[in-house]
């Protein structure tokens, strides 16, 4: 292999390990490798300037209204990502069934070289989803933030960001793309060595970001309250994770929300609270919290995510690379390609992996949703909290993360990847030591 080649299959699993720890929608960018306590949380940049926040209403505890509005808003957003997901199919089922995606095949093939045959195929793709998608966008991103009073940004402002993001797809979007076809065209069993070959990537990101990345949009300094850090180490030691490094990050300068966690792999140990939580908890609070993250650090929850978000991507691809083919012969006429390795199948394998992953939800957050009842349960164990500290605890999640605490039965099921607050509440509410 030359050194290109190498190259530029590194940067196609790094994308891949992103991809796949980003797209769970869970949590900005402390989701890609840290539990975040909860999830589904609004994005509250809007908030957390000054003028949106009349001097009278504190952010604790949450007025009736704007509790009201979260609930009106957290179900909104779950009926919308059952919109999305249907538009998304329409959208490329046009694409193939029109003919349109072996149109963009010819078209990139006049590019010249392979490689950017396959870059000016997935712009095409790219593109036409973009535009034909824009009016839904346009209200679910624009008009709907902008109604909640989340937006502070005017319709250019917000545009002219979202062609950023559609810029930045458009010029990185092909490095998976290549590697996929690459091994499609090369061996039978591509879904074995894409889902395989994104692994050690995966964990040099688990391990990176923590310490190299986090700190380059964050300080991380000692803890102020020397107090609660001594509290926290005990319980650290209690729990058999010893000389920890502790830290106070300053999260505020972005963010209303609060959040904590316990990290580490081959020796390092971090132990982190940002500023939020700090300010705005009790200890009890706090060591509640903290109980809950030790016990995903004590009971391996990182390896068990990794695990299965590998595990469900080779699957995914696994179910596509017995299937695809007869669904392709099927349609053949009107796709008007004939094999998966022709590039023209692309919008096809992403209607695969679409499909799958959307079913597969349920399971991975249900398997993410017992580990966190786990450590719930942890957590209560490991410290001498109170159920009612715990339980006020959760409430401030709620309101500082904008979440809502009951967001029904169904949703939870299929996108909530931690348990309903208002379940965890109950919990700690009638747990007995
Ligand atoms: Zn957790």
């Amino acid at each position: 292999m030359n050194k290109t080649r190498i190259l530029i299959i590194t940067l196609a699993l790094c994308w891949i390990a992103i991809a796949t720890f980003v797209s769970a929608d869970s949590i900005a960018v402390s989701g890609i490798t840290v539990d975040s306590i909860i999830q589904d949380s609004v994005e509250v940049a809007s908030l957390t300037t000054t003028d949106e926040i009349p001097a009278s209403s504190a952010l604790y505890p949450m007025s009736a209204e704007r509790k009201a509005k979260m609930a009106s808003y957290s179900s909104f957003k779950s009926m919308w990502r059952f919109v999305e997901f249907f538009l998304g199919l329409a959208t490329l089922s046009i694409l193939l069934f029109t003919g349109l995606s072996a149109r963009f095949r010819n078209w990139a093939k006049k590019l010249g070289p392979k490689f950017f045959v396959l870059w000016g195929m997935v712009a095409l793709i790219l593109l036409a989803d973009y535009i034909l998608n824009l009016p839904f966008h346009i209200y679910r991103s624009f008009i709907v933030e902008n109604d909640y009073g989340f937006m502070n940004q005017t319709f250019i402002e917000w545009f002219s960001e979202d062609l950023l993001g559609l810029a930045l797809g458009l010029i990185f979007a092909v490095i998976p793309a290549w590697f996929l076809y690459d091994l499609i065209n090369k061996t039978r069993k591509w879904w074995l060595y894409f889902s395989l070959g994104s692994i050690p990537f995966v964990v040099l990101l688990i391990v990176l970001v923590p310490v190299f990345i986090m700190p380059m949009f964050n300080k991380f300094e000692p803890l102020e309250d020397k107090v609660l850090e001594q509290k926290l180490l005990t319980l650290a030691e209690s729990v058999g994770i010893e000389n920890p490094d502790l830290f106070q990050v300053n999260a505020s300068k972005q963010t209303t929300k609060v959040n904590a966690y316990v990290t580490g792999m081959f020796g390092s140990k971090r132990i982190v609270l940002t500023d939020n939580i700090i300010h705005n908890f009790t200890h009890e609070e706090i060591e509640f919290v903290m109980g809950h993250e030790m016990g995903h650090y004590v009971m391996n929850h990182m390896w068990h995510g990794l695990a299965m978000a590998i595990a469900f991507l080779m699957f995914c691809f696994w179910i596509t690379s017995r299937t695809i083919g007869g669904v392709i012969t099927k349609f053949k006429a009107r796709f008007k390609f004939e094999s998966l390795g022709d590039i023209a199948s692309l919008p096809l394998i992403l209607i695969f992996i679409s499909v799958l992953s959307f079913i597969g939800q349920p399971i991975t957050n249900g398997f993410s949703r017992y580990n966190e009842h786990q450590s719930d349960v942890y957590g209560m164990e490991v410290t001498t909290v109170s159920g009612e500290a715990a339980a006020t605890a959760f409430d401030k999640l709620s309101v500082f993360n904008l979440s809502d605490p009951d967001p029904g039965d169904l949703a939870e099921f299929w996108f909530y990847s931690h348990p309903m607050i208002k379940k965890r509440i109950e919990f700690v509410r009638s747990y007995r030591r």
